[in-house]
C-alpha cells in the first residue's frame, strides 16, 4: 500500500511551502488509495511550541488535507530511536566520537586550505574507548561507492560516498538528530514515498545509507522545488508566505488556495481550475516542475475569484460563515444568504470583501458613504426619491419586475434618464454607490426596509439642501 507523510517541525505556522508539499503527499496517497500520515517532528525541544502544533493541525483541517494516521509525535518515540541507535552501535555501524569543536574546526581549516570539501575526518571511527559522557554518536557512512537517488521529480542523482560525512545520530545529551529520527520513522511507518522540499536533498543520500544499514526497504523520493518570491528570493513573510490561516482570515477559499498551490509547480495542459476529484485524478509527480516556482499573489486572487464565481452558493455560504461571524454580521433577519451570494458573487475577490459588501441587506446603516452621497445626492434628489417612494408604496408584489417598472415610470414621469434616477436610489437604499442591479438589490433588501430607507433619504437630502 502507498504510504506518504507530512512531517512538519512545529516551530511556526503551516506556511505556503509546507502546505504545498503536504498537498502533493496527500494527493499521491489519495490517488493510490494509500495512507497519509501526519507526523510532528518535535525533537528540537527548544524551538517547538504547542501553539505551532495547533496552528499546523488547524491549517491541515481548514485545507481539508485529512490524514489517516497521526498526529504522531516524535517525542513519544525516543525509546525507539535509542534502541535503533544502540542496534547500530552493536552492529558496528555507528560509533562514539568525542572530538572537540576545536579539533573539528582545525580539521576543516586544514581541508579548506587543501581545497578539499570540509568534512569529518573519521578519527573516532575505529576507536572503542570513547566514553559515553559528552560524546556524540556518528553513523559509519560507507567510504566507497555511489548513492543514487531515483528522484521522481528530478531524475537520477548520483552522489559519491566520499562526499558524505559520518553524520551525527545523537547529540551528547542523547537527543537523536533529524536524519536518524526521520529514517527510523519512515522505516517503521513503512513509508513508500517521501515527497518533500528540495531543501532536504542533501540529507537524502545520507538517509539512504542509513536505510540500507538498517536493512530497511527504501522509499521512493520526490523532491519538490522551492517557492520563491517575485523578486527571486526565498519566500518570506514579505512575499505572502504567512501561515495558511491568515489566508482564511483574508478571505480565501481553502479549495482555491489548494488549487493555486497545486498549479504552483505542477501543470496539466492549460487547465487552471481543478475540482478536488480532478486534483486527485490528474496529479502526477513526474509533472512537477523541476525549476523553482514564483509565488504570485495576483494569480492566487484570480483563482479565488473564479471559485467565488462558480462554487455552489450553499458551499460558499458555509465558507462565508466564518467571515460573517468575524465581521459581526447577523444574517438571521434578512434575505436568504444564498440569494445574496448569487447577486454578489461576481463583484468580490475575497470572502472578506463579500461579507463586508452585503451588510445593508441585514442591517440599517446610520450614515451614507460620504463620497457616494456627495456625488449622487443633488438638489433634485428629494423630488426623485419621493416620486419613487410614492410608487413603491403601491407595489403589492415586490419583485425585480415590479421594482423595475416603478423605476421606469419615475424616469418617464420626471423625464429623466436612468443615470439621474438610479444612482441616488442606490445610495438611498444601500448607503453606497456599488451594488448589483437595482431591481435585484431592492428586491433583496425587501419592501419594508427599502421604503424606510427612501423616507430617510428624502429627509436627509431635503435637510441637506435646505441648509445650503
Ligand atoms: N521536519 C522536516 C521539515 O519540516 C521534515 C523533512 C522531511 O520531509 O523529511 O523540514
Amino acid at each position: 500500500m502507498t504510504v506518504t507523510r507530512f512531517p512538519p517541525s512545529p516551530t511556526g505556522d503551516l506556511h505556503i511551502g509546507g502546505a504545498r508539499t503536504a498537498l502533493y503527499s496527500w494527493l499521491y496517497a489519495r490517488q493510490n488509495d494509500g495512507k497519509f500520515i501526519l507526523r510532528i517532528e518535535d525533537t528540537d525541544l527548544e524551538r517547538n511550541s504547542k501553539q505551532s502544533v495547533d496552528a499546523i493541525i488547524d491549517g491541515m483541517n481548514w485545507l481539508g488535507l485529512d490524514y489517516d494516521e497521526g498526529p504522531i509525535f516524535q517525542t513519544d518515540r525516543f525509546d525507539r530511536y535509542k534502541a535503533v541507535i544502540q542496534q547500530l552501535l552493536d552492529e558496528g555501524k555507528a560509533y562514539r566520537c568525542d572530538c572537540t569543536t576545536e579539533e573539528l574546526e582545525a580539521v576543516r581549516e586544514q581541508q579548506r586550505a587543501n581545497k578539499e570539501k570540509p568534512k569529518y575526518n573519521g578519527k573516532c571511527r575505529e576507536r572503542h574507548d570513547v566514553s559515553v559522557e559528552g560524546s556524540v554518536i556518528r553513523f559509519k557512512n560507507p567510504l566507497e561507492g555511489d548513492v543514487v537517488i531515483h528522484d521522481r521529480v528530478k531524475g537520477d542523482i548520483v552522489i559519491n560516498n566520499r562526499e558524505l560525512d559520518d553524520l551525527i545520530l545523537a547529540r551528547p545529551n542523547g537527543v537523536p538528530t533529524y536524519n536518524l529520527t526521520v529514517v527510523v520513522d519512515d522505516m517503521d511507518m513503512q513509508m513508500t514515498h517521501v515527497i518533500r522540499g528540495d531543501d532536504h536533498i542533501n540529507n537524502t543520500p545520507r538517509q539512504i545509507n542509513l536505510f540500507l544499514a538498517l536493512g530497511a526497504k527504501l522509499p521512493e523520493f520526490a523532491h519538490v522545488p522551492m517557492i520563491l518570491g517575485d523578486d527571486g528570493k526565498r519566500l518570506s513573510k514579505r512575499h505572502g508566505a504567512v501561515g495558511v490561516m491568515q489566508y482564511r482570515d483574508d478571505g480565501f477559499i481553502p479549495q482555491a488556495l489548494l488549487n493555486y498551490l497545486l498549479r504552483l509547480g505542477w501543470s496539466h495542459e492549460e487547465q487552471e481550475i481543478f475540482s478536488r476529484e480532478e486534483m486527485i485524478d490528474l496529479f502526477k509527480l513526474e509533472n512537477v516542475n523541476v525549476a523553482a516556482s514564483t509565488f504570485n499573489t495576483k494569480k492566487l486572487i484570480w483563482v479565488n475569484e473564479q471559485y467565488i464565481k462558480t462554487l455552489a452558493a450553499e458551499e460558499l455560504a458555509e465558507h462565508l460563515e466564518w467571515h460573517l461571524d468575524n465581521q459581526k454580521l447577523d444574517i438571521s433577519n434578512g434575505p436568504a444568504i444564498t440569494d445574496v451570494i448569487e447577486a454578489h458573487r461576481d463583484r468580490a475577490k475575497t470572502l472578506k470583501e463579500l461579507a463586508s459588501n452585503i451588510r445593508y441587506y441585514y442591517e440599517d446603516f446610520s450614515e451614507y458613504d460620504e463620497k457616494a452621497a456627495k456625488k449622487n445626492f443633488k438638489t433634485a434628489t428629494p423630488g426623485i426619491l419621493q416620486n419613487l417612494l410614492d410608487k413603491f408604496k403601491q407595489v403589492n408584489d415586490w419583485n425585480p419586475e415590479s421594482i423595475e417598472s416603478v423605476i421606469q415610470a419615475t424616469c418617464e414621469e420626471l423625464e429623466l434618464g436612468m443615470g439621474k434616477v438610479g444612482p441616488p436610489l442606490r445610495v438611498a437604499v444601500t448607503g453606497t454607490a456599488m451594488s448589483p442591479s437595482l431591481d435585484v438589490t431592492l428586491n433583496l433588501v425587501g419592501k419594508e426596509r427599502s421604503l424606510k430607507r427612501l423616507e430617510k433619504a428624502v429627509a436627509f437630502a431635503t435637510a441637506k439642501y435646505a441648509e445650503s
